[in-house]
């Protein structure tokens, strides 16, 4: 396994956001995390990303543990974060923030050629990459972010709901960007509201459900479950 977390339990002080979640990100792979509005899902990534500390549990990357390290030291083991609503540095050009993905590396060549390779991925960052990054619409935000996180080279790549409040054509373009990204071999963590676009893209799923993690399985079993029908398709 590529990643590991093992009986995670995360609090904001006395309010318990995830308790006791396991979960396994195999090599290559797409998996994903579903459920409700405050199911725990965007705390998980942070506890993956080392932005929340663990009340309990072990999280280990690539065979070594991660949790307790810093969210520096943990993007330079190779694990990036999309966060959820872009968080993107308005007054600052696209070109400088896909710079700021970069800001821990040392391979200068590299990161040169990696800003061409996300310009490459998205023509519509190179056209714009002296616009500052407040005057972009929600799906070239989106990109922003994405190219952003794969400035830093990551092994690994958290998304937190990259689908939010964006048009359904749009959402589609993310979906295949997704697909590329994982067909180049980076796995991808998922989080999403929209289950059903997050089932078509993961091979395997886990369904957060107020803090507990309720099921998992292969995303197309999941897709069929009866429970996951009701509750998350509107089946
Ligand atoms: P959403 O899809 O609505 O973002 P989520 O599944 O990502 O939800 P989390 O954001 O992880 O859920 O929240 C899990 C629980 O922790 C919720 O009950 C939420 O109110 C609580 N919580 C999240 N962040 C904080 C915080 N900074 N301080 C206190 N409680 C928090």
């Amino acid at each position: 396994m590529l990643l590991e977390m093992k009986d995670v339990s995360v609090n904001y002080g006395k309010v318990s956001a995830v308790r006791d979640i396991s979960l396994s990100v195999p090599d290559g792979a797409i998996v994903t995390i579903i459920g409700g509005n405050g199911a725990g899902k965007t705390t998980s990534l942070r506890a993956m990303s080392g932005m929340v500390p663990l009340r309990k549990g072990e999280i280990h990357f690539d065979g070594q543990r991660i949790d307790g390290l810093s969210s520096d030291k943990i993007v330079a083991r190779g694990i990036a974060h999309v966060p959820e609503g872009r968080r993107i540095f308005p007054d600052m050009t696209v070109e400088e923030n896909l710079r700021t993905g970069a800001f821990l590396r040392r391979d200068h060549d590299k990161v040169a050629r990696d800003l061409d390779g996300v310009f490459d991925r998205f023509p519509r960052l190179r056209e714009r990459r002296r616009q500052l990054a407040k005057t972009m619409s929600g799906g070239e935000q989106q990109m922003l972010a994405i190219g952003r996180a794969l400035m830093s080279a990551p092994r690994l790549l958290l998304m937190d709901e990259p689908s939010m409040g964006l048009a359904p054509v749009i959402v589609e373009e993310i979906a295949r960007i997704i697909e590329d990204i994982n067909a180049q071999g980076v796995p991808v963590v998922l989080v999403e509201q929209n289950a059903e676009l997050a089932l078509e893209l993961a091979s395997h799923a886990y369904v957060l459900e107020t803090g507990n993690m309720a099921l998992e399985g292969p995303a197309d079993e999941l897709h069929d479950n009866e429970h996951v029908r009701a509750a998350y398709l509107g089946i």
